[in-house]
């Protein structure tokens, strides 16, 4: 055939046919002029009968009206013939009058002096019903979904409740007088209760990111302190491992944040324990860049890297789902139930990132996650300390350290300061220089490094200079600090632990140069080295929902020589209160259950003023914020992030002052007491306490009218005698508020005047009640 030739009519039809779709032409009257195969197939019309019918036979009624007005728009759009003029989902009726959707096109062609519309139009409604059905098996999903995760989340709140039980309850015995192998037995169960505890807590966390239910803070907050803090919590077993610990914050990052502090930390403190425990030789590094974009807006980007065991490629995208490891077998050598990964994920796409990672098998890994924040301010966390630096300007630094990472930082820090530095990567490096008369103001020599380790190089160098020619720097982490009789040939002046922080390299580098600081009354508090715990013995119970923020306060408490008790909630801390007695509660404000001032109020209402001290830890700084907690029964607050020396003036300001109410100065029941009475317990007194307990309950009232008795009958000696044998029971109680009012009674029964008598009954009465309600409650508890 002769390509230049036209279709026939019939080779036309012919193609027409073929096609699946319905094409249906109409002429200027909307009368059907065409209807091929498909056609008839969709409509159940045959051609003969429906060609010359108006088009409207193919369609409901109620579109009968707008498809006239829809073609009048469509001619006078001005669209081109044959173009496809409009997609959009409609509805046709087929012969049996049905309806069914369809998308059609529709398009114009003139020919002559009319104008011929041709719809090309397809059957969707396999594709609708399809659809749907996706739609209802993606909601019976999603139903589905989140039954399963309030499921967990309710399962492991009942299970956190008694779980706390056996963490409490261990440490009371604990405190109790046990052999050293019951000891053993005792920290086992309280130590496997605790990583038990972290899990289920993961758990619900985890849950409540599925269901939506997690909130997230807009704080302030100081990064490199973020930072800081999360590398504290795992220092000490990045030490075991011998592992160099070190971190780096870029240039071009803000100081301050707003965001959610403790939700960041989370993050760090899960990537770098995975860092660290799948790491056995090396270094894990964090990094911190910034990314400036709209309206004060930035994407900070954390890297934490670590030269650990890697990940197969083939394994690494599954890692973020829930529950997965790189071992599953169940002999595998790490721990872990493959949460803490989808955990951070889910938490990172809450703050408007993402997570990823890089990682190569025996080489390393690379997890990478950003957030999308405000800055707080101009700062830049690289300008810190600057304005206090002029002092170390021009001063030359010796760095020795065989990490390359730690090399860098030092000589950066140093750097930004205004010093002269410089690095040797070893021992034998490093006296090259110092033998070669380089003049040094201060070194900084790492402890552990191959061959001659900083020991052995102070010794060396002292051959040649003196402590106060070359004051020395040592670098340690804590764990690895050496012990040894040579230090105090060196005289090191000053140590500096892993990883290095600017704040305390920049106190290190004053302190061994002997310079003072530049603004004395802005330098940091120098932190006392006595432990606040010594000379301010307290029980402490902390009070927190974030497993994270948990370990931050233990860690500071410890820091000060507290061991603390940790609950997750308001109904928890007054579980805990019923086991044993705390002299302070560390009480976050916001926690779920039951928050702080709830929990405060009902403290408050069952042991009155002579509860534990309560102190917020609170991260809002609205004001009003603090008069709701004092009003709620609180003593006193300190904000979050809590800082340490913030921690320890509160701690001796609470542990040194009664509270102000004086009628409520003494406790309801001395804990103590019942606790002595516990002590004195064994197999032939297995109940000593309850019942000596439910004695004083069933006694006293005798003892009451008794009281009553001699003041109706005016017999002063009568009341001395009654108020005597009453305040025995009393005191072999610890009941502390009752001894007082019976103490006046029998004061007045001595001098022999019944003045006031009734009054103070009438009190002793009131205060029994109160002891009785306590005591009952301890009765059911011990
Ligand atoms: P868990 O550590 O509790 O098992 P995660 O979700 O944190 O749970 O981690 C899941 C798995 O990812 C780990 O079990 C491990 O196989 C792998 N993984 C995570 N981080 C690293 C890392 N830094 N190096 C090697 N493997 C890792």
């Amino acid at each position: 055939m002769n390509p230049n030739s036209s279709l026939t009519v019939a080779q036309l039809n012919g193609i027409l046919s073929i096609a699946d779709d319905a094409i249906i032409s109409v002429d200027d009257d909307q009368k059907i002029i065409l209807f091929n195969q498909g056609a008839e197939r969709v409509f159940g019309w045959k051609a003969e009968e429906i060609l010359g019918k108006e088009l409207n036979k193919l369609l409901p009624p109620r579109y009968h009206e707008g498809h006239h007005k829809h073609i009048a728009e469509f001619d006078r759009s001005g669209l081109e013939a044959r173009k496809m003029a409009e997609r959009r989902a409609i509805f046709a009726m087929r012969r049996d009058g049905t309806e069914f959707p369809a998308e059609a096109s529709i398009s114009k062609l003139a020919v002559g002096g009319t104008t011929i519309h041709t719809v090309i139009l397809r059957d969707i409604s396999a594709r609708k019903a399809y659809e749907r059905e996706l739609e209802v098996a993606k909601e019976r999903a999603e139903a589905a979904m989140q039954a399963k995760s309030m499921f967990l989340a309710n399962m492991s709140h009942e299970i956190r409740t008694p779980l706390n039980a056996v963490i409490g309850m261990t440490s009371l015995l604990l405190n109790t007088r046990i052999d050293e192998e019951q000891r053993d037995y005792a920290q086992t169960i309280r130590a496997s209760s605790e990583v038990l505890l972290t899990i289920i807590n993961d758990i619900l966390d985890y849950s409540k990111i599925e269901v939506g239910k997690l909130d997230i803070e807009r704080q302030p907050f100081d990064l490199r302190r973020c930072v800081e803090e999360s590398l504290d919590l795992l220092s000490s077993n990045a030490a075991e491992k011998n592992i160099n610990l070190a971190y780096f914050i870029d240039d071009s990052v803000p100081a301050q944040l707003v965001g959610d502090v403790t939700r960041l930390r989370q993050i760090l403190v899960n990537l770098l324990s995975n860092s660290i425990k799948f790491t056995h030789r090396g270094e894990v590094v964090v990094s911190v860049s910034a990314r400036a974009g709209e309206d004060s807006l930035y994407e900070i980007t954390f890297s934490v890297k670590d030269t650990g065991i890697g990940i197969p490629e083939d394994r690494q995208a599954e890692l973020f789902q829930v529950f997965t490891q790189v071992d599953a077998s169940t002999t595998r050598k790490y721990g872990g139930t493959g949460l803490g990964l989808a955990i951070s994920k889910r938490l990172a796409e809450v703050m408007g990132g993402r997570m990823w990672l890089e990682s190569e098998v025996g080489v390393g890994s690379t997890f990478h996650f950003t957030i999308t924040v405000e800055a707080s301010g101009s700062q830049l966390a690289h300008s810190f300390l600057q304005e206090r630096s002029s002092s170390l300007a021009g001063r030359r630094v010796l760095i020795v350290d065989d990490n390359s990472t730690n090399r860098r930082i030092l000589v950066k820090q140093s750097l930004l300061w205004g010093m002269v530095p410089s690095a040797a990567a070893s021992a034998i490096e490093a006296l090259d220089l110092v033998r070669h008369g380089h003049a040094f103001d201060v070194g900084i020599l790492d402890m552990s490094m191959p061959e001659m380790d900083g020991l052995g190089l102070a010794l060396e160098i002292r051959k040649y200079r003196d402590e106060y020619a070359l004051p020395l720097i040592m670098l340690t982490s804590v764990a690895n600090r050496p012990r040894d009789a040579t230090l105090a040939l060196v005289k090191f002046a000053a140590y500096l632990n892993k990883p290095i922080k600017p704040t305390a390299l920049f106190d290190s580098l004053l302190h061994a140069m002997r310079i003072e600081p530049v603004h004395a009354q802005q330098a940091r508090p120098r932190t006392s080295n006595g432990k606040l715990a010594e000379t301010h013995p307290l029980k402490i119970l902390v009070a927190e929902d974030n497993t994270v923020n948990q370990k931050v306060v233990q860690q500071l408490l410890a820091h000060l020589g507290y061991r603390a008790d940790v609950v997750a909630n308001g109904a928890e801390v007054l579980d805990a209160l019923e086991r044993q007695n705390y002299d302070v509660v560390l009480m976050d404000v916001q926690m779920p259950e039951m928050d702080g001032l709830e929990a405060t109020r009902r403290l408050r209402a069952r042991y009155g003023a002579s509860g534990p001290r309560v102190i917020a830890m609170t991260a809002n700084a609205m004001p009003g914020d603090r008069e709701k907690c004092l009003s709620a029964g609180m003593d006193s607050y300190v904000s979050k992030p809590v800082e340490l020396e913030d921690l320890r003036s509160v701690l001796i300001d609470v542990a040194g002052s009664g509270r102000n109410d004086v009628e409520d100065a003494s406790p309801i029941i001395d804990r103590r007491r019942i606790d002595q009475l516990l002590e004195l317990q064994d197999e032939n007194n297995p109940t000593l306490a309850s019942d000596i307990i439910q004695l004083f309950i069933n006694d006293s009232p005798k003892h009451l009218q008794n009281i009553d008795d001699a003041l109706a009958a005016g017999r002063a000696e009568d009341l001395l005698s009654a108020a005597h044998r009453f305040l025995s029971s009393i005191e072999n109680l610890g009941a502390h508020r009752m001894r007082k009012h019976c103490m006046e009674l029998e004061r007045l029964g001595r001098e022999g005047t019944l003045e006031g008598g009734e009054a103070l009954l009438d009190s002793l009465r009131r205060e029994f009640d109160i002891a009785r309600q306590h005591l009952l409650t301890i009765v059911q508890s011990v």
